[in-house]
């Protein structure tokens, strides 16, 4: 029947129209990819290329998929997320061997300071990608 069929092709038509949209802009990534790409420091899009110019300088765009990363101002949140994640490993550790050994001053200033630099040098960057990707994910400019 001749209404069958018209309905049936333009269904196709919309199909492909759809499928040629969506490949034009592909859709965010997960929440749980786009913040495990960015704490791998790769842009939270694609996963393909670098976020990172140098240590904590967002790229502008990426290398492989264009996405503009450079829009998305993470502000204050990486470093109060470091601070937070830092302060729950060094503290506990800090409490248990002050209980455990009860060693002197100069003990504690030798081994939480330089944890603790350490921790924060290792895990900003990190952050700061995660939260790229969170905001990626969320479209947040
Ligand atoms: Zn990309």
């Amino acid at each position: 029947m001749p209404g069958q069929n018209m309905s049936g092709q333009e269904e196709m038509v919309w199909t492909n129209a759809m499928t040629e949209e969506a490949s034009a802009e592909p859709a965010p990534p997960g929440f749980w990819r786009a913040l495990r790409r960015g704490f791998a420091r790769r842009c939270p899009r694609c996963g393909e290329a670098p976020a990172f110019d140098g240590y904590l300088k967002v790229r502008d765009h990426c290398d492989h998929c264009g996405e503009a990363l450079g829009s998305y101002r993470a502000d204050d949140a990486p470093p109060y997320f470091t601070i937070f994640l830092v302060g729950h490993i060094v503290v506990p550790l800090m409490l248990w061997v002050e209980k455990d050994w009860m060693p002197d001053l100069w003990v504690h200033v030798l081994l939480w300071i330089p944890l603790s630099l350490i921790l924060t040098f290792l895990f900003l960057p990190r952050i700061k990608g995660a939260v790229l990707g969170a905001m990626v994910h969320l479209g947040i400019h």
